[in-house]
């Protein structure tokens, strides 16, 4: 590729609402543009990352086994109105109605469209095990878009599904997807590490979460250095034993980041809308499990300013859940967290505050609370015991660094990481629910044995400058960068040697199959340096009169302090 010919847009101030690195570099390198929240337009740029993503993702999918297709982005509500999800799932489904008023949603996700493949040709266990898996389009209307293509609403996700015969076959082909997740995240050149995951009531373990480590990650991970053991917080408190931390009679603390937040920002958390008056409302959700047995009890506190139906509220109109509604009383919040619910009824809060009930301590993170003042709440409100950092609320909950691991094979500690991929054994959830079965080997219909799988495509490439940047720019990993070598010809226009020098190492890495870019633009050293510094191309080679004279050029990896000079015959074996 020439510079001339390609599109290189680098800018060199940040948008301001760019909180995290990837963000900032992605958008000034010319990767990405915003078209509106949560959504952007992949650049030439950014595209070519993306696309080496996908490639390395499709080859170890099919080295795997797995078999690609192409599902619908939007898709009829009937097959998710046969699972259920179609009114559980809450705001973060993008719903659409065609001409005729008929239901679709956007997929953020495809386990109805691939079960539905599934039941219809699936006849025999002779055609299993099989795996199908897309790069595709996705859309999930979040909560808080935000970090760029971190969290973004439309996004690229590679998902995958499997179908077996039993459990046993299933958990096999959950291990192959296991396996080669490992060997994709290892040719990204990323540091990251899987950790077990939560996979609700029916999975036992078979969930993992792949989690690239970087300090601005939105999850916590629990890990032990000495041994194997690592598990996202979520899972890893689920284990924990149940301890106080902390007595019981110390004080709570507070930290809170005024932020504006208009009171439609708070009715669109909420999903509820929202007028003047303040009303308080706890409620309590019981996780049934498979056998309808209350699995989980969690308080749900709610101080809403409105003058709404709490009926309405009570049948489940607090987004994200899907379980079933009481009424808790404030005693049993205080017996709970040995806190007086009036202790906490002057925040206003504004957000359903999710305390779990079988433990002692709560640390309560993020809430949005509301303040006297219309259109003014506070963001980011955290109470919790001991509270050194805002930030760090998440680790601080019933597990903390040091704490023996539950391996027994050393101590824990704590980092954090940003969810890239997760593989999910999944049972017959699905077969079941929409009747998707095959004939076993006694003739007998059985539902199949599923497993989900996907990696963020477009998240990925965030994930890995937040691993990988400097104050110059982004520091790509060759497998993803957008162009391997970047060719920088000094004052071209003024010597022949120079230009037909850099035209002819050009040459000689394309025929070698060599990603690289030759910097024809005729731009001055400093502001050509700068562009792929910030570009992050991992290696540049730089021509100049007076080196071509000796016959050497400049070799400079993006990592690297000072170049290096090479002679002009031994660049491409430099490179290697
Ligand atoms: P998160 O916990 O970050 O919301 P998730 O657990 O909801 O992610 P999954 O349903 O497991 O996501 O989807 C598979 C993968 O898709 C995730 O591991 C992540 O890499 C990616 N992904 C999910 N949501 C987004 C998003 N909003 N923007 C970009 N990538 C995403
Ligand atoms: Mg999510
Ligand atoms: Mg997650
Ligand atoms: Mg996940």
């Amino acid at each position: 590729m020439k510079a001339s010919q390609f599109l290189i847009s680098t800018l060199k101030e940040a948008p301001a609402d760019a909180e995290v690195a990837s963000h900032r570099l992605m958008t000034r390198a010319g990767m990405i543009k915003k078209l509106g929240a949560g959504i952007y337009s992949y650049m030439p740029m950014g595209l070519r990352v993306i696309r080496k993503v996908e490639a390395i993702v499709r080859e170890e999918m099919n080295r795997a086994g797995a078999i690609e297709v192409t599902m619908p982005v939007i898709q009829p509500a009937e097959l998710w109105q046969e699972t259920g999800r179609f009114e559980k799932m809450g705001p973060e489904l993008l719903r659409i109605k065609d001409r005729h008023a008929r239901d679709f949603v956007v997929q953020p996700t495809s386990e109805e469209v691939i079960t539905d493949i599934a039941r219809q040709e699936f006849r025999s266990y002779k055609q299993l095990p099989k795996n199908f898996y897309q790069i595709q389009t996705k859309f999930r209307d979040e909560r808080r878009p935000r970090f760029g293509l971190m969290r973004g609403r439309e996004f690229t996700m590679k998902d995958a599904y499997s179908f077996d015969r039993d459990m046993d076959a299933a958990k096999q082909s959950y291990q192959v997807m296991a396996q080669a997740y490992r060997r994709i995240f290892d040719r990204f050149g990323l540091s990251y590490r899987a950790v077990a995951a939560d996979s609700g009531a029916i999975g036992g373990d078979l969930s993992e979460e792949f989690q690239v480590i970087a300090a601005t990650g939105e999850d916590a991970i629990v890990y032990c250095p000495t041994s194997d053991y690592a598990a996202n917080m979520e899972k890893a408190e689920a284990l924990a034993p149940q301890q106080a931390r902390g007595a019981a009679t110390q004080p709570l603390t507070k930290t809170a980041t005024p932020g504006k937040a208009t009171c439609a920002d708070v009715a669109e958390l909420l999903n509820l809308p929202l007028k003047n008056t303040v009303k308080s409302l706890v409620l309590a959700t019981d996780e049934l499990d498979e056998q309808g047995a209350v699995a989980k009890t969690q308080v749900w506190l709610l101080l809403l300013r409105g003058d709404h139906d709490m009926n309405e509220v009570k049948v489940g109109k607090v987004p994200g859940l899907n379980n079933t509604f009481r009424f808790a009383t404030l005693p049993e919040i205080e017996a709970h967290f040995g806190c007086k619910p009036g202790y906490l009824g002057p925040l206003n809060l504004v957000q359903p505050v999710k305390l779990v009930v079988d433990r002692e301590v709560a640390v309560m993170s993020d809430w949005v609370c509301g303040a006297n003042e219309a259109d003014f709440h506070m963001t980011g409100v955290n109470w919790g015991r001991d509270l050194p950092e805002p930030e760090l609320v998440a680790d601080l909950r019933n597990i903390v660094a040091g704490d023996p691991s539950p391996d027994g094979q050393g101590v824990l500690a704590i980092e954090r990481g940003i969810e890239v991929g997760h593989v999910f054994y999944l049972g017959t959830k699905y077969s079941r629910a929409m009747n998707a079965t095959f004939l076993d080997v006694n003739g007998k219909p059985q539902f199949l044995e599923m497993g989900c799988y996907g990696i963020g495509i477009t998240r990925l490439p965030a994930a890995a400058i937040e691993q990988n940047h400097d104050e110059r720019g982004i520091i790509w990993p060759d497998a993803i960068a957008p162009f391997t070598v970047a060719i920088c010809p000094i004052g071209p226009d003024r010597s022949p040697e120079v230009k037909a020098a850099a035209e002819a190492l050009y040459a000689e890495l394309m025929a070698a199959g060599v990603d690289v870019i030759l910097d024809d633009r005729g731009e001055r050293p400093g502001a050509m340096f700068a562009d792929w510094e910030l570009i992050g191309v991992p290696h540049r080679v730089t021509i100049g009169d007076k080196g071509l004279k000796e016959g050497l050029v400049e070799y400079q990896h993006r990592r690297d302090a000072a170049a290096t000079k090479v002679a002009v015959g031994e660049v491409f074996a430099h490179l290697q």
